[in-house]
């Protein structure tokens, strides 16, 4: 009999890291518990899930796409960081009380400062202002990038998130345009995703200390990634956010803190 609980709630589920990167954990750590994909299917499915946590022995479990911002609007208690954002990827059950976490901002922050980048960024150009944005947004302006322009297909999007952090929005047909004088590009969108349209931009025209991070995971070298390290660019994919935000969601259903963020990456990185 497994004691403890956690899991992924997304939909769709499968193509999901985590479930692969806990259980490494939980088998390193020799835990009675168990990590697994839990489909959320629909809205009234989801929300069934997450209230039922107590009696089917889940201590908690991360919140992906779709559903983060309903797990905002469903949990008993917010954390100030996840006010914040407005979203939450991470469920603790605790006390009979459903407590919803954001974890993605200190994960972004984290990889960011993982790259090693020269000099701190001043400007920084977000592609993509859905679900993943709001958390890269509160990474950057904490580690102290003061100008983020955001690029959106939906340019409505891009300008509700300036407006709730003070950004600047860009015409995202323009999306190429001024790279010259930006030193952190960082791309959001789902563009350059196995199975999903090109995303078009080409970093030619990014000096040459800028950083590069694309945070999709499947393929691990997008387009984007690949042009910019055949310009001698810092690049990053989305492995190192994602285990950065998998470590303190760990920590809080289970009170071990990884301390393997390396190994946990380079393990991912050749994973099946
Ligand atoms: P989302 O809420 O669905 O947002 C998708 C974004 O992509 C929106 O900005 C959307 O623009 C844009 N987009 C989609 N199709 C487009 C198209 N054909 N042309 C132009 N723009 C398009 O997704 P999300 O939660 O933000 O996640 C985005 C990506 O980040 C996914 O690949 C996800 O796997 C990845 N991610 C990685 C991590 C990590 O830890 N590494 C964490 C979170 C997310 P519109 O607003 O115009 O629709």
């Amino acid at each position: 009999m497994v004691t403890a609980r956690a899991g992924v709630i997304g939909h769709p589920i499968s193509h999901s890291f985590s479930p692969k990167l806990h259980g490494r954990w939980i088998e390193k750590y020799g835990l009675d518990a168990r990590y697994d994909p839990v489909d959320g299917r629909d809205e009234e499915t989801f929300v069934r899930l997450v209230r039922s946590f107590a009696e089917d022995g889940f201590v908690g479990a991360n919140v992906t796409i779709p559903f983060k911002r309903l797990a905002y609007e469903t949990v008993d208690e917010l954390t100030e960081t996840a006010r914040k954002i407005g979203a939450v990827n991470l469920l603790i059950e605790r006390d009979g009380k459903l407590i919803g976490d954001n974890t993605d901002a200190a994960g972004f922050a984290a990889a960011l400062q993982s790259m090693g980048l020269a000099q701190t960024p001043k400007r920084a150009r977000l592609l993509g202002a859905g679900g993943a944005a709001p958390a890269i947004v509160v990474a950057l302006q904490a580690a102290g990038i003061g100008n983020i322009e955001i690029f959106n297909r939906t340019h409505a999007k891009a300008e509700e998130l300036s407006a709730r952090f003070g950004c600047e929005t860009g015409d995202w047909e323009r999306r190429n345009e001024g790279l010259e004088g930006i030193d952190l590009l960082v791309n959001s969108t789902s563009l350059g995703m196995e199975g999903q349209p090109p995303l078009g931009v080409e970093p030619m025209g990014l000096p040459g200390h800028a950083g590069v991070i694309d945070i999709i995971t499947t393929p691990r070298q997008t387009a984007l990634l690949a042009a910019a390290k055949a310009r001698g660019l810092k690049t990053l994919n989305g492995l190192p956010m994602l285990v950065y935000q998998a470590i303190p969601s760990f920590e809080a259903w289970f009170g071990i803190r990884p301390d393997d963020p390396d190994e946990a990456i380079a393990f991912l990185e050749t994973a099946a």
